[in-house]
């Protein structure tokens, strides 16, 4: 397995690989991987002949007050865990070299980054797009690997290729769960034992949700009502940062439930700021 620190070997990588005529599968990361990421991991392995993974914290979609710092960067474990499911490459740049040009430029995704996580952490989404679309530059996939359990930044990375024309295919993988159904998340680390055994609540929030809208419930305020109401039940001393009904497209909150939905939330357990979601296609 190859560990590359420079964009310029990156590319050269990524040239080689299209030389061979073999396919690359793109999981961006950062880092302190877990299951959620391997089942990405494993699915770009299946699909394609090389396999990259890029572990990069990335600062720039980091708020003031946010985790940058101390967000987890266990980079020898991560590497154990790339190169025993058979990555080919990791792509790891210091942030000095990731953002080595003036940085006058970034990419802004309108309109469907309004709500949601958009809403709660303005630039997020700017950070994000921007820093995967250098990466894209970088890697050259032909296919990239993303979890719904960011369901935004997938529409979000979604827009940024359908309108700068990039030639990426798009992989949605689904969202992995702990057996008490916690979505995992390399955040859950912040959590201790007691907030841990509260915060699957969430999930099981999202579940009455779902299931008030499969029933036939048409109001999404008071499915909202409900979901909002779960959480707070399970998880007293939480602060929830928003939940809510949204469009699956284009992330608008909805009134009237009577096209696919995405049920959302996210919500802050301690330190941590958990978020889940659960698509309900009508
Ligand atoms: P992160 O390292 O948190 O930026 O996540 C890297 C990729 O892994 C993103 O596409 C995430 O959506 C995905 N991911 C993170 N947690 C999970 C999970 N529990 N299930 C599926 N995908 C996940």
């Amino acid at each position: 397995m190859d560990i590359i620190k420079t964009k310029k070997k990156m590319q050269e990588w990524a040239d080689s690989v299209r030389k061979e005529g073999a396919s690359s599968g793109f999981v961006p990361t950062m880092g302190a991987l877990h299951a959620g990421h391997s089942s990405l991991i494993k699915r770009a392995r299946s699909e394609n002949g090389r396999t990259v993974v890029s572990i990069f914290v990335n600062p720039t979609q980091f708020g003031p007050g946010e985790d940058f710092g101390s967000y987890p960067r266990p980079f020898d474990e991560d590497r154990r865990m790339c190169e025993k499911l058979g990555v080919d490459a990791v792509f790891c740049p210091e942030t000095a070299e990731m953002y080595s040009g003036p940085g006058y430029t970034s990419v802004r995704v309108s309109s469907i980054t309004s709500s949601m996580c958009g809403k709660m952490r303005p630039g997020h989404f700017e950070g994000v797009a921007t820093v995967v679309a250098k990466l894209f530059n970088c890697v050259k996939p032909d296919k990239a690997y993303f979890g719904q359990k960011d369901y935004q930044q997938f529409r979000v990375i979604e827009a940024l290729v359908r309108d700068l024309d990039l030639d990426i295919d798009l992989v949605m993988c689904p969202v992995v769960r702990d057996d008490d159904g916690l979505a995992v998340s390399s955040r859950n680390k912040y959590l201790d034992g007691s907030q841990r055994a509260a915060a699957p609540g969430i999930y099981r929030a999202l579940l009455e949700g779902e299931s008030m809208i499969k029933g036939g419930e048409k109001n999404g305020a008071l499915a909202v009502k409900r979901i909002k109401e779960s959480i707070k039940k399970s998880l007293p001393g939480c602060r929830i940062d928003y939940a809510g009904v949204f469009d699956a497209l284009d992330l608008s909150p909805v009134k009237n439930i009577g096209a696919d939905v995405v049920i959302a939330a996210a919500v802050y357990v301690g330190k941590a700021r958990l978020i889940d979601n659960i698509l309900v296609k009508l």
